[in-house]
């Protein structure tokens, strides 16, 4: 790139920055203006939704997840039960900051409040500011401070929740630590013949050969040995020679529960126990030219989709898990935080990640519905200020007009995004 046109950008970049910053500081606008410049992609993102929503149910397709971007939330629909917690908790956070966000404004501007407390809307814990109506005939850029406040507290809200989401790691430091394994926590329908070895506090490094450190490697270890054909094992012959094989599958484990059958590719079939299997194996194997000579690949002899894993832990014996792929995701509700001291719990730490991930995707809605111009959100108030800024008499029958069809077209956005979040979920 000519060096020149490197200096002019840099040098207009500049002067922009300056001229933004110079007009923020003089009128201490600047939470007014980020949140202001927060209209137009909200009304693009509740656009594109809607439409993108519209034109997959026309054409009968099934709108995909990553599609949606913003939609209603439904405890117990979309809501996992045992999230109802962290529900309710960042309903009434993000609620709380939002009004203080009006109160703050308003009590700079000199405008009493009429009421500030908590109410429970329906069984939703919640907060609430109520404004005098002198608050409409103050000038519009201390009207747009009182009303997009809110707003702006919501933005902070969700930047501070993800900051401290990503330094959680840091700030756990000296209880948990985390890049050395992954931690259960709870037990959820294990339902392994009622018994499992797995125990709580139980740090997993290791399935099959996939090395694990986080809990997107646990996934990821999961998928593969669950999506690749069954592995086998490579067993010396010397240790099959301690057993006597037999010539077919019916007679390889007759009325033996503790034991499994296993098959070389010689079509031999072994009843052993798979702990012992896993132990004395050389390797995994898919095929015999896997495996060392003088070894045999032994593979499990029934064919469903149940694999044999070994899952390694730290100062603890390897689990071998026999099973579907579902029923092990399903069972161990697992962490990346491992604690230092047995005492602490890393389900702690996931409740606090969880919370911190709801608080900042429901603060930014938050943010993003109340600044479209619809009745009953701040963005009604807004939207008219904007319009009184604008050249002209403030009063004037042209810029009535933009108001109200401004309102109609924003509650009919946020109406239609509404009906249509709700039908994909219902
Ligand atoms: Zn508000």
């Amino acid at each position: 790139m000519d060096f020149t046109i490197v200096v002019a950008a840099v040098f207009s970049l500049y002067v922009i920055i300056y001229l933004i910053d110079k007009f923020l500081k003089e009128r201490n606008h600047t939470g007014t203006v980020l949140a202001l410049l927060l209209i137009i992609p909200s009304v693009i993102l509740l656009a594109v939704t809607a439409t993108t929503s519209l034109v997959n149910a026309s054409q009968g397709t099934i709108l995909k997840e990553d599609q949606v971007v913003l939609q209603p939330v439904l405890p117990g629909v979309n809501l996992p039960q045992s999230h109802l917690t962290h529900y309710f908790a960042t309903i009434f956070i993000c609620t709380v900051f939002h009004e203080l966000g009006h109160a703050i404004a308003a009590i700079k501007e000199q405008v009493p409040l009429i009421g500030v407390g908590l109410l429970v809307f329906f069984i939703i814990p919640a907060a609430f500011v109520e404004l005098p109506s002198s608050v409409t005939s103050l000038p519009p850029w201390r009207k747009l401070k009182i009303y997009s406040a809110g707003i702006w507290h919501n933005i902070v809200l969700t930047a501070v929740a993800l900051i401290i989401l990503y330094f959680l790691p840091v700030f756990a430091l000296p209880i948990f630590k985390t890049g050395g394994g992954i931690s259960i926590y709870s037990f959820n329908e294990y339902t392994t013949g009622g018994s499992h070895d797995f125990q709580l506090g139980d740090i997993l490094t290791r399935l099959d050969q996939c090395h694990i450190s986080s809990t997107e490697d646990w996934n990821h270890c999961l998928s593969k040995a669950f999506q690749q054909s069954p592995l086998g094992f490579c067993s010396a012959q010397s240790f099959l020679s301690e057993f006597q094989p037999a010539d077919n599958e019916s007679l390889c484990c007759p009325e033996d529960e503790s034991n499994l059958c296993f098959k070389t590719n010689g079509q031999n079939y072994y009843c052993l126990k798979a702990r012992r299997v896993t132990e004395a194996s050389s390797g995994r194997c898919d095929y015999q030219e896997d495996c060392p000579d003088n070894s045999s690949c032994l593979s499990l002899a029934s064919n469903d989709s149940s694999r044999l894993v070994r899952i390694e832990r730290i100062n603890a014996e390897p689990v071998l898990y026999l099973g579907h792929y579902s029923q092990l995701k399903r069972s161990l509700s697992i962490s990346n935080y491992v604690a230092r001291i047995r005492f602490f719990s890393p389900g702690l730490m996931q409740f606090i990640q969880e919370l911190l991930s709801y608080i900042a995707s429901f603060s930014a809605g938050f943010a993003v519905l109340n600044v479209i111009p619809c009745v009953a959100m701040d963005g009604q108030h807004i939207v008219s200020a904007v319009i009184e800024l604008l050249p002209g008499n403030p009063t004037s029958l042209t810029k009535q007009r933009l108001t109200r069809y401004s309102i109609y077209g924003g509650t009919g956005l946020v109406f239609i995004n509404v009906i249509i979040g709700l039908y994909n979920l219902l």
